[in-house]
């Protein structure tokens, strides 16, 4: 697999810093019994209901309006405890993957309880036949659920007036047929079997609506210092995944910041095309899943994911130093632990950095990445806004200059300064220019000006250039 392949990924919950602008209750039963896998129905009546109970964070004083998956229809909607009136309709929606959404209206005044709402909704998720192959989403009878949120399968309501893209997820309550699991991602709060069924309540705190996901499959779990392979059959896989976190952890323990307590990373085996990650969730396709030992993707994927509490500086998202902190660091980081293990000779750093200087030069000159699309704007590492985070951090400056410039760093200060150079920044518990300036100087007297040109400019002279 390419290596400049983006990587999916996401900032963990406890890294945002906005607001949260509604609260969700989720309930959803599922009944994939009576899915089949050929696109359409045999049940006429649903194989997914629910309910999402809603808080705004503040009253909505416009019409509402939201959005569900094409395939489910609205039961019914309640406010204070009362139905209230709404309209309806099914549109061709580019957000949902099957392109046709569920548009409901709601006109303010009728809310009995001005801040929420109680919406009922029940339907299917047939297999995508419309997008493209990544489209994996589905309720199937053979293979399990496999559902994301915004942006592809909505089975939470999504608020685009007003707009709502922080949730507080209080409790996603997912009741299923016993002989699955059930992985939905921030932290379990209850499971429990009830005959035939089981019910798993998860809880994510302030999480993006596009960064949420329901996986049910019939799994088997293995796990060790929070981190958790959910697979099917190869139990020594699942094992071999799990050793190399749990060494990456100690890696990291040692070399960054000695941190106590990580939130859980579950490490799920998706259906082809399932690479695809969201908040604390790691899905690996069955092909890259076998051959874990040589799929640098998959190795680099959760490494990234891991690294981000050892290498974490409490920051507010208001500083210019926020974006280089919370997506910066992590995005470069995780070559350095995996430096240190047995895949070393794997992720020949100067050779992975020379592939970034290559692609980020092509770029910077023709503004888009390497399928033609267009990068947003150019901009020094310091002015990316908190933000513009989600813009930047798998494209274009974050994933690329910050990576060339701490690699520059490294090879600056050799791997023993380096060393200690990085125990002392991540023992900070405050950072700005002034103080990652005096540190840099410190192991590495006279580098002011070139800090300068890495920071505050787009400027990529040949004297900072890694030469092959
Ligand atoms: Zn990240």
């Amino acid at each position: 697999m390419k290596f400049s392949l983006t990587l999916l990924l996401s900032i963990l919950p406890f890294f945002s810093m906005a607001e949260a602008q509604a609260t969700y209750r989720v309930f959803l039963k599922f009944f994939p019994e009576e899915a089949q896998m050929w696109g359409y129905a045999v049940s006429n009546d649903r194989f997914v209901q629910g309910n999402t109970q809603v808080e705004f964070t503040e009253t909505p004083d416009q019409k509402i309006e939201f959005w569900l998956h094409g395939e489910l229809k609205i039961d019914s909607i309640l406010s204070g405890g009362k139905k209230i009136e709404y309209e309806s309709e099914k549109v061709l929606y580019w957000e949902n993957y099957n392109l046709v959404g569920r548009k409901t209206s709601i006109d303010n005044s009728a809310l009995a309880d001005p801040n929420s709402l109680e919406i009922h909704y029940s339907g299917f998720f047939n297999p995508s036949q419309a997008r493209s192959l990544s489209d994996y989403m589905r309720v199937d009878k053979k293979e399990g659920i496999f559902l994301r949120s915004a942006g592809y399968s909505l089975w939470c309501p999504f608020f685009s007036v007003p707009e709502i893209i922080k949730v507080d997820f209080d409790e996603i309550t997912v009741d299923i047929p016993a002989e699955l699991e059930v992985v939905v991602g921030g932290k379990p709060i209850m499971e429990k079997v009830d005959g035939e069924r089981k019910i798993s309540a998860w809880k994510i705190p302030e999480l993006e609506i596009y960064d949420v996901q329901i996986t049910a499959r019939p799994f088997r779990k293995r796990s060790g210092q929070n981190v958790w392979v959910y697979y099917l059959e190869d139990d020594q896989k699942a094992q071999e995944i799990t050793d190399f976190a749990q060494n990456l952890k100690k890696i990291y323990f040692r070399s960054f910041r000695p941190v106590q307590e990580t939130d859980p990373l579950y490490i799920v085996q998706m259906p082809e095309y399932g690479n695809i990650s969201s908040n604390n969730v790691i899905g690996i396709s069955g092909d890259v899943f076998d051959e874990f030992e040589t799929e640098l993707y998959s190795k680099s994927t959760i490494a990234h994911e891991l690294v981000h509490p050892y290498v974490h500086i409490p920051i507010d998202r208001n500083d210019p130093m926020a974006a280089l902190v919370i997506e910066g660091f992590p995005g470069f980081f995780h070559f350095y632990g995996l430096n240190q293990t047995e895949s070393k000779e794997e992720f020949d750093l100067k050779k992975i950095m020379l592939k970034r200087q290559s692609s980020y030069l092509k770029k910077k000159e023709s503004g888009k990445d390497w399928r033609g699309n267009d990068l947003p704007q150019e901009k020094p590492i310091l002015e990316i806004s908190f933000d513009e985070i989600g813009l930047y951090k798998d494209y274009f400056i974050l994933s690329d200059r910050v990576g060339l410039f701490l690699y520059h760093l490294w090879t600056k200060m050799g791997d023993e300064k380096f060393s200690e150079f990085l125990k002392e920044l991540f023992a900070l518990s405050s950072i700005d220019y002034g103080t990652l300036e005096s540190l840099t100087e410190k192991y590495l007297p006279g580098y002011s000006a070139t800090l300068n040109i890495w920071l505050k400019t787009n400027d990529f002279p040949e004297s900072l250039r890694i030469i092959e």
